[in-house]
């Protein structure tokens, strides 16, 4: 199944994403996590991808192949670039045509200051185009709606994000945001810079502060005061945080697919427990 073509028959589309377990050995056991997500019956899964350095981890590609074979739900598999060279990444992308897995979430991958980067890729679109050079892979990419923390301005980023469409990017995932209104406005902007490829809303349910606090200072999403009005009052209740956080989310959620939204991708951090609450919340509106 090719990831894009999805959106042409179904509207909202809705997408779980998942990390591998950081212990090999753990991957044997993540099988709960998994028939507990597949059950909720999501378009597709993406799986994200460390990072790295010298070595390349498959771990990333074993879990797309677990969730393919064994549930039979389509894995959207993510691949970060700048840490690698050509060669490596073709690696990963031999490995996943023999595995028959098409869908690639394209990425970039952060600056790590203990790292000196690859120089073969620069910006994911570079990635883009080298992946539809080696195979007939769909591609996938990140958005920002509230700006990628390094861009000088939105516009910019939207510029970019536009040369990241024209390689060949079928289909945006956002980042996380928390206030709909960024969203929406950022979707009318690439409408207007010519951007016309699904974009899927991401949406990371909050059940701690601390958790919360970290994410907000890697992505610098925008906190609405009635969403700092939770953490405050519940950082110290897990039990009525988790409600809070959970009520938050499935909020926007109705909001964003009453706005027309192409799809929702939920951050599920391996978490069945969130997948199934957002999911029973939202369950006649999807
Ligand atoms: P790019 O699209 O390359 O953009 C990076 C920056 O460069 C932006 O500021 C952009 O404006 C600028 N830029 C782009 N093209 C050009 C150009 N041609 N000229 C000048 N400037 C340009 N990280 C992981 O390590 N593993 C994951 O699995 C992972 N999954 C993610 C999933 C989603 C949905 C998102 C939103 C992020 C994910 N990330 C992941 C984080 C991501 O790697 C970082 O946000 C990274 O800093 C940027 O990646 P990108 O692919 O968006 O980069």
């Amino acid at each position: 199944m090719r990831i894009p073509a999805v959106f042409a028959d179904k509207k909202p589309v809705l997408s779980f994403e998942i990390f591998p377990p950081k212990k090999a050995a753990a991957l044997e056991n993540i099988d709960k996590t998994l028939a507990l997500l597949c059950e909720l019956t999501p378009d597709f899964i993406s799986i994200t991808f460390g990072a790295g350095g010298s070595t390349v981890d498959n771990q990333t590609v074993e879990l797309a192949k677990k969730i393919k074979n064994e549930y039979g739900v389509e894995p959207l598999v993510h691949l970060t670039c700048l840490n690698y060279n050509r060669e490596e990444i073709r690696v990963i992308l031999d490995q996943l045509k023999k595995a028959g897995l098409s869908n690639i979430l394209a990425l970039r991958g952060d600056v790590n200051p203990d790292i000196a980067p690859q120089c073969d890729f620069s910006y994911a679109s570079d990635l883009v185009r080298f992946i539809k050079e080696q195979g007939d892979f769909s591609v996938s990419g990140a958005c920002y709606p509230e700006k990628h923390l390094e861009a000088s301005d939105a516009v910019t980023d939207i510029h970019n994000l536009r040369k990241k469409v024209d390689a060949g990017v079928e289909h945006l995932v956002s980042q996380l945001f928390f206030d709909n209104d960024r969203f929406f406005t950022f979707y009318e902007k690439t409408r207007i810079a010519g951007i016309n490829v699904p974009i899927e809303a991401g949406i990371m349910p909050v059940t701690n502060k601390a958790q919360i606090e970290r994410m907000v200072s890697l992505c610098g999403a925008t906190l609405p005061a009635k969403f700092e009005r939770i953490l405050e009052r519940y950082e110290n209740n897990r039990e009525a945080l988790f409600d809070a956080g959970m009520a938050y989310a499935i909020n926007q959620i109705v909001d964003l697919i009453a706005g027309g939204a192409d799809g929702i991708h939920v951050y599920t951090m391996n978490n069945p427990v969130i997948a199934k609450r957002i999911c029973d919340g939202i369950k006649n509106l999807i």
